[in-house]
């Protein structure tokens, strides 16, 4: 059994989630019989998405061809490339999981939030391991980014070594273990055939700073602060909460932590010792009022503007613990994900409302580096591994058009390069590559705790909801006497105020009142022929009368009995 659009002697490579988008990273690899899983992550949504937490990718394909999966290899820990594993766990058998360092800790904590899932193994992997299967052996190169212990993947195949990268930047002064450039190089000249590689800072020319040059700078602005310092950053980047944490200890300060995602950030990192603080440094909720404001770095989620975290309930003054006041400087250690720049504005208005000094990443104050190499990143790394062949992957489509030109730059052939959406599948030799056709790969949708109870009809309906407004009209009927019991009631909600528009409401409710006489009339009565006319007709006299579209709700109630 093998995929059937691939030929004899072909493997196929594809993405169910990654390709066009930067989110739910989830890569396939199908060499001879068996498959590969490289990522399981998640996408955050943007705002069009009304009540969605997240998008998952379509795992059809996996689960029809389950019992030839391997297992599950996660490069890193961020959310884009593990958020997705207890969904999948759901759905798919997979025997095993591959993850290194950090990643195992995080994936752990993730799968203790889903009690209903019997895991499987998780392999911790190292970086001078080797694991042999059947058609396969893998191999792994560590990479910097802005994660500990993100590691690339290199598959020897029987058509040729195939490298997949991950998510990474140049560094050459990095803050944690440096990138094993010797293994890169060895690759490249050993040969490879195809490159999959990181395209999200593609169509950015500047050098990403290096990260222990943040760490000076944020030193630097710590020591002309004079009260508290409330800083956010995203938790999984224990660089630099280690960082802050080193900033505070050499500026006499102690450090409070607050968000749930931070306080586990802080106990996997000092788990794994990528996080050090000396004793007492760290000081709980309850200590946190006792501390002199300019002994006192407050660390905080919320970076994004979320807002249930922590940074926004400071903001709106709703949190427990932290009341913003003057002399304070928030300072936002992060960059925005692409839309979350409104969530965030909200925050930073509200703390300029509390008088407090806030400082984002800009010219003027080195916050933040990207995690994720630009094109001088990524020419080294192609004219390091000099591939035959090259997939750009992670990165929305522009971003994987201009990876692509920089790929022929550095001499890969332009015949040989492929630019895919997800579901896309490219079908490889040791001497030709091809799309070869599609495999299922759509997008399911998470609100809460279901897993694609979401259709788009909902999401259409909330996003009618949100901007049209809703309209709603109580029929009381009797379907014994085959009478109208009462007037129509009429409720609208964010639709037309119902004061001043008497004329119009009295008119719909006249139209409906009409469209029930003659339901009821008829030989067959039934109800679901009387909401769908009280619809139909009531959609089309609203936008007559109003230009506009809510949601028209009917509700029937039968009195027959009373
Ligand atoms: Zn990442
Ligand atoms: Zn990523």
């Amino acid at each position: 059994m093998k995929n059937p659009l691939l030929n004899t002697g072909e493997l196929g490579i594809f993405a169910l989630g990654g390709l066009g988008e930067v989110g739910k990273n989830t890569y396939i690899y199908e060499i001879e019989d068996q498959i590969f899983i490289v990522d399981a992550g998640i996408l955050f949504p943007d705002e069009h998405l009304l009540g969605i937490d997240y998008v998952i990718p379509d795992y059809t394909y996996l689960l029809e061809n389950e019992e030839r999966i391997v297992g599950l290899f996660i490069t890193h820990a961020h959310e884009d490339h593990i958020g997705g594993i207890p969904y999948l766990l759901k759905k798919v058998n997979i025997p095993k999981i591959y993850a290194s360092g950090i990643a195992v800790d995080l994936i752990e904590y993730k799968l203790l939030e889903h009690p209903d899932i019997k895991p499987p193994k998780i392999e911790e992997y190292k970086s001078h391991y080797k694991y042999s299967f059947k058609h396969v052996e893998l191999s792994f190169i560590r990479l910097n980014h802005s994660i500990p212990d993100m590691f690339g993947f290199v598959f020897r195949t029987p058509q040729g070594i195939l490298f997949h990268t991950g998510d990474f930047k140049i560094d050459f002064t990095p803050v944690g273990p440096a990138a094993e450039y010797d293994k890169l190089a060895a690759i490249g000249s050993e040969g490879v055939l195809c490159l999959l590689s990181d395209s999200t800072n593609a169509e950015r020319d500047e050098l990403i700073p290096s990260d222990s040059k943040i760490g000076k700078s944020i030193n630097e602005l710590f020591s002309r602060m004079s009260g508290r310092i409330i800083i956010a950053t995203f938790a999984s980047n224990m660089y630099r909460i280690q960082q802050i944490i080193e900033s505070s200890v050499l500026n006499n300060r102690k450090v409070a932590v607050f968000g749930r995602s931070m306080e586990r950030a802080i106990e996997a990192g000092m788990q794994t010792g990528y996080i050090k603080a000396p004793k007492d440094t760290i000081v709980s909720g309850e200590q946190v009022n006792r501390v002199k404001p300019n002994e006192l770095t407050i660390l905080v989620t919320g970076s994004q503007g979320e807002p249930l975290a922590a940074l926004s309930r400071i903001a709106n003054g709703s949190h427990r613990q932290i009341k913003a006041m003057p002399g304070d400087t928030v300072i936002f250690s992060s960059s925005p994900i692409p839309g979350n720049q409104e969530g965030i504005n909200r925050t930073i208005n509200k703390l300029f409302r509390l008088d407090v000094e806030v400082i984002t990443h800009g010219p003027l104050a080195d916050t933040h580096t990207s995690g994720h190499g630009a094109q001088q990143d990524l020419k080294l790394m192609l004219s390091l591994i000099r591939p035959k062949m090259f997939i750009p992957m992670h990165g929305e489509h522009r971003m994987l058009k201009h990876h692509k030109e920089l790929a022929m730059d550095c001499g890969v052939k332009e015949e040989n390069i492929l630019i895919m959406d997800n579901g896309d599948v490219a079908a490889i030799t040791q001497d030709s590559i091809r799309l070869a056709g599609k495999v299922t790969a759509g997008e399911v949708y998470i609100d809460g705790t279901g897993i694609g109870d979401i259709g788009s009809t909902v999401i259409k309906e909330r996003k009618l909801l949100s901007e049209e407004g809703l309209f709603s009209v109580v029929l009381s009927v009797n379907t014994q006497t085959k009478k109208l019991v009462n007037e129509p009631t009429i409720i609208s909600r964010g639709f037309i105020y119902m004061k001043g528009n008497e004329e119009i409401t009295q008119s719909l409710a006249n139209e409906a009142k009409k469209i029930v006489v003659a339901e009821l009339g008829k030989k067959l009565y039934n109800e679901l022929n009387l909401k769908q006319a009280v619809i139909d007709h009531l959609n089309q006299k609203i936008f007559d009368l109003t230009q506009r579209r809510p949601l028209v709700i009917p509700i029937v109630v039968d009195l027959k009995s009373t």
